[in-house]
C-alpha cells in the first residue's frame, strides 16, 4: 500500500482499500511466546519491546505489500487495546497505582499495565468482560469522578513514527470518547448515580490535544471507533455523540477524522452521525448491518465525504462472493465522495492466514479467508471500482465459482440431515410431560437427598492430564494406553467424589481439551484448525472450529467414557454435553443459511447422544449453555427471534428422553436479567448458574420471575484459588433456601474445576458437603 495514494479529495473519487486492525499475534503467536517470557522474568521489557516493534514491522510489510491502500496504526496492543486507551488516558485505577508506582520508565510503565491486565499480589485486576458479541474480552475501566486523566500520546504517536520512518503514513486507530466511557465501568465507591459518561467533557480535551499531536506528526486521517453506537442507546446518549464529535470536528489542527462502528446496525445513530461534521464514515455491511446501506441511501449518502464500506465479514471465515459484493458497492458510487473497501471490522476476529493450514483440502481452502486473503479479496475489489471490471474478471471469476462450489458440494450437502431436520415437529421440542410430573418420577429413579450436591462437569486437568492428551494426539501414544490411561483418571476421579459424598457425581471430562472444540472434532460438517488462532484475552488464543457444512453425528460420541464412569459406582453419574447455542457461539457459522437452521442440526446430532447415553443407563444428562446469554443480538429487536430459535434448539436436543431422564443445563458469566423467559423456556428440569460472585442475585431474579424448575445456584466462585469455608458455604445456601423453594434446589460449585489444583478442590467440595449437610439438618 502506497500511503500517499489514498489521500482522498472529495472531487477525486479514489477507491482504495483499508482495515480496521489486522490479527497482533504474529504468524506463530511469537506475540504471546514473548509476553509469557517477559511474566515468567525469563526476559527484560527490552526483549519483550523489541519483539513488539518486531510484529509491528512485519505486520506492516505484509498490509504494504496487499496493495494501495491505507493502513492503520496503534491496532496492535501487547494486550487489549481498552487497556491501552484507559492507559493513554490516564484513567488507572487508584489500587493499581499503589501497587506500582509510577517511576517514569518503560519498565515501570509495563509492571503497572499487567497490573490492570493481570493483578498483583495486592491489587486485583480489572474486570474483563465479552467485547460486544465476539469471542473477544476487554478489560472494563474503572472510573469515578476522581480519575486522574491525563494525556498520554506515547502508545499512538509512537506506532505512527514507527511506521512513517519506514516511509508509510498511517492512520492512527483509537476508541473513541463516547465508546470508551460507555464500556467502562463506575469505580466500587462512585457516588451514586454516577456514570462514566458523566467524563465526557473531562476526557474530550485530551482527544483534540491528541489529535492536534496527530496531526503534527504528519497523520492526515485518524480512525476514531465507537462501535457501542450499533447498540439500542437513547435519545440524549446521541446527542451527547453530535455535541463531541462537533467539538472534536471544530479543531482547526487535527487530522480527518475518519468514525467507525461495526457489528450491527447503525440505525438512529446514522443520521446523528451524517449531521456532524466528521471527515469520513466506516460502516458495516455485512450480516445484520448490511441494513446501513440502505439506510445511508435513504439518508442522501455522503456526497463529498468518505465511505469506507465494510463489505468483507471481519468476523467470519469464508470466501466472498466477490461479483455480488461489487454489486452492492456500486448502488453507493454517487451517492459517496470517496468509496473505499475494507472489512465489516477489525480482523483480530478472524485467524492469519488459511496458508498455515497444514493438510487442508485444497478445495476446501479455497472457500476461506483468513486475514491475509481477505487483503487480497479487497484488493480485488478496489481495484474493480478503480478500473472495472474488466481489470480483474479473473479474480472476480474465480471467486465466483468457488463459492458455488462450496455450496453444491457434498461436504456441505448431506440431503439426510437436511430432510430430517426439515421435518422436525413441534412435539419433538418438548418432553413427555410436564416438569412436576417427570420430577415425581426423577425422585423415584434417583433417590437424592435434599439440597443435592454436585459439581458442573470438569475435574482438574492435570500437567499429567494435559500431556498424554497431547501425546496421544501427535500419535507418540498409542491409543489403547491413552484410552487405559483415560480410565484410570476416571476412576480416580469417581473414587474422590465418593470419599467426598457427593450425591450425583461425573466423570471429569479428562479426555477434552475444549468444550466445543471436543465435539468439533467428532461430528460430521465441522472443520477443526491446526493453527487458525483467534485472540480470546491477553496471551490467550482459541482454534474457533469452522462449521463447513451439514452436521451429523457419524457414531457416539461420549457414551463410552460416561458409561465407564457410571460402572464405577451406584451413585448416579451426570452426562456431559455441550448445547447447540454454544456450539455455534464458539465456532465460525456458515453464511449461506441461517443459524437457526444450523442451529437445529447440531441439536439433532446432540439429540441422538442424549438418548444414546440415556439408553447407556446414564439417568442425569447436562447440556451445558454457557453461551446462551452472549450471543444475544445487540439490537433489542433481533432478541426476539434469537431466543426462540436458540430456546428451540435445546428443547430439540434434550427433549427425546423419558421422563425420568433428569435434563440438567450450566451456564455462566452473570447479567441473565434479559434472558430469563428463556432460561425458563428450556424446561431444563435442573439448571445450574454462576451466581457466588452477584451473592445470589440471580436467584432472586429467577424467583421474581417465578422459575418454575430445579436450580442449583453456584455457591463457590470457582476462578480463584481460594477455599470457601463451611460456614460462607452454609450462609449461600441459608440465603438460597430463604429465597426459592428447598426441594427444587442444589448445591454446586459457580462453573467446571478444569482451571483448579485438587488440593483446593477437594478442601472446597468438602466443605460443600458439610454445608449442604447442615442446612438439610436445619429443616
Ligand atoms: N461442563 C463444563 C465444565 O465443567 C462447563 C464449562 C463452562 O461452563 N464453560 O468444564
Ligand atoms: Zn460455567
Amino acid at each position: 500500500m502506497t500511503a500517499t495514494s489514498t489521500t482522498p479529495t472529495p472531487d477525486r473519487p479514489v477507491s482504495g482499500f483499508t482495515v480496521h486492525g489486522y490479527p497482533r499475534q504474529g504468524p506463530n503467536r511469537e506475540l504471546k511466546s514473548a509476553l509469557e517470557a517477559y511474566w515468567a522474568g525469563r526476559s527484560g521489557t527490552e526483549e519483550l519491546l523489541q519483539a513488539a516493534a518486531a510484529l509491528r514491522r512485519q505486520r506492516l510489510a505484509e498490509l504494504t505489500e496487499a496493495g494501495p491502500g491505507e493502513i492503520p496504526t496503534n491496532d496492535f496492543s501487547l494486550y487489549d487495546h481498552v487497556l491501552d486507551t484507559a492507559v493513554m488516558l490516564g484513567a488507572v485505577p487508584a489500587r493499581h497505582r499503589a501497587a506500582v508506582p509510577d517511576t517514569g520508565t518503560a519498565q515501570g510503565g509495563l509492571a503497572r499495565y499487567f497490573a490492570m491486565a493481570r493483578g498483583t499480589a495486592e491489587a486485583a485486576p480489572l474486570e474483563m468482560t465479552k467485547w460486544f458479541d465476539t469471542n473477544y474480552h476487554y478489560l472494563v475501566p474503572e472510573l469515578d469522578p476522581a480519575t486522574p486523566f491525563r494525556l498520554d500520546a506515547a502508545k499512538p504517536l509512537g506506532e505512527f513514527r514507527e511506521a512513517l520512518a519506514t516511509g508509510v503514513t498511517t492512520r492512527p486507530v483509537l476508541l473513541g470518547p463516547v465508546s470508551f466511557l460507555l464500556l467502562s465501568k463506575p469505580a466500587a465507591g462512585s457516588p451514586t448515580g454516577f456514570t462514566p459518561l458523566d467524563l465526557l467533557d473531562r476526557i474530550t480535551p485530551l482527544y483534540t490535544d491528541l489529535l492536534r499531536q496527530l496531526h503534527a506528526a504528519g497523520a492526515s486521517w485518524v480512525q476514531l471507533d465507537e462501535p457501542c453506537l450499533v447498540t439500542d442507546r437513547p435519545e440524549p446518549v446521541l446527542r451527547t455523540v453530535a455535541a463531541t464529535y462537533d467539538t472534536l470536528t471544530g479543531a482547526t489542527e487535527r487530522p480527518r477524522i475518519l468514525l467507525a462502528s461495526y457489528f450491527d446496525r447503525l440505525g438512529e445513530a446514522l443520521p446523528v452521525l451524517l449531521g456532524t461534521a466528521v471527515d469520513g464514515l466506516a460502516v458495516d455491511l455485512t450480516g445484520p448491518a448490511e441494513a446501513n446501506l440502505d439506510d445511508l441511501l435513504a439518508a442522501g449518502g455522503m456526497p463529498g465525504r468518505r465511505l469506507v464500506a465494510g463489505v468483507i465479514s471481519g468476523r467470519n471465515v469464508w470466501a466472498a462472493d466477490l461479483p455480488a459484493v461489487l454489486d452492492r458497492l456500486e448502488r453507493l458510487r454517487g451517492a459517496v465522495g470517496t468509496l473505499d473497501v475494507a472489512p465489516s471490522c477489525s480482523l483480530l476476529h478472524v485467524p492469519l492466514d488459511v496458508a498455515a493450514e497444514p493438510g487442508l483440502d485444497p478445495r476446501t481452502a479455497r472457500w476461506l479467508s483468513f486475514a491475509r486473503q481477505k487483503l487480497d479479496e479487497l484488493s480485488v475489489l478496489a481495484t474493480a471500482l478503480t478500473r472495472g471490471r474488466e481489470s480483474v474478471a479473473e479474480a472476480l471469476e474465480a471467486s465466483a465459482r468457488h463459492r458455488a462450489s462450496h455450496r453444491v458440494s457434498p461436504t456441505v450437502h448431506r440431503p439426510a440431515v437436511r430432510d430430517r431436520a426439515a421435518a422436525v415437529t413441534d412435539a419433538q421440542l418438548h418432553r413427555n410431560h410436564p416438569y412436576p410430573r417427570r420430577s415425581l418420577l426423577q425422585r423415584e429413579q434417583l433417590h437424592l437427598p435434599e439440597l443435592p450436591t454436585t459439581t458442573i462437569g470438569s475435574f482438574p486437568q492435570t500437567p499429567e492430564i494435559r500431556g498424554l492428551r497431547a501425546k496421544a494426539r501427535s500419535g507418540r501414544l498409542p491409543a489403547a494406553e491413552y484410552e487405559q490411561a483415560m480410565r484410570e483418571e476416571i476412576t480416580s476421579v469417581i473414587a474422590e467424589q465418593e470419599e467426598l459424598g457427593l450425591d450425583v457425581l461425573v466423570h471429569g471430562e479428562p479426555e477434552r481439551n475444549d468444550m466445543v472444540q471436543y465435539f468439533a472434532e467428532q461430528l460430521d460438517g465441522f472443520l477443526t484448525t491446526r493453527n487458525g488462532w483467534v485472540q480470546s484475552y491477553g496471551s490467550r488464543y482459541v482454534r474457533p472450529p469452522i462449521i463447513l457444512g451439514d452436521v451429523a453425528r457419524p457414531e457416539p460420541m461420549t457414551v463410552a467414557w460416561t458409561r465407564y464412569a457410571q460402572s464405577l459406582t451406584d451413585k448416579p453419574v451426570k452426562g456431559m454435553l455441550t448445547g447447540p447455542v454454544t456450539m455455534l457461539a464458539w465456532s465460525f457459522v456458515r453464511d449461506d443459511q441461517p443459524l437457526a437452521e444450523t442451529a437445529r442440526q447440531v441439536a439433532l446430532a446432540l439429540r441422538d447422544e442424549v438418548t444414546d447415553l440415556q439408553d447407556a443407563g446414564i439417568r442425569i444428562i447436562q447440556v451445558d449453555e454457557p453461551a446462551l446469554r452472549e450471543t444475544l443480538p445487540l439490537r433489542r429487536d433481533g432478541h426476539a427471534d434469537y431466543l426462540r430459535w436458540a430456546v428451540d434448539a435445546f428443547r430439540l436436543a434434550t427433549s427425546g428422553v423419558q421422563d425420568a431422564t433428569q435434563i440438567h443445563t450450566h451456564m455462566c458469566y452473570a447479567d441473565f436479567g434479559d434472558v430469563l423467559d428463556a432460561i425458563a423456556d428450556l424446561d431444563a428440569d435442573v439448571i445450574s448458574l454462576e451466581a457466588a460472585r452477584s451473592d445470589m442475585a440471580v436467584l432472586a431474579e429467577l424467583t421474581a420471575a417465578g422459575y418454575p424448575n430445579e436450580i442449583g445456584p453456584g455457591v463457590w466462585d470457582i476462578h480463584s484459588p481460594r477455599v470457601p469455608g463451611v460456614e460462607e458455604l452454609t450462609a449461600q445456601l441459608t440465603a438460597a433456601v430463604a429465597a426459592f423453594p428447598r426441594e427444587r434446589l442444589w448445591a454446586n460449585p459457580d462453573c467446571g474445576l478444569k482451571t483448579r489444583g485438587y488440593p483446593e478442590v477437594r478442601a472446597s467440595l468438602a466443605n460443600l458437603v458439610e454445608a449442604a449437610r447442615l442446612v438439610r439438618s436445619r429443616g
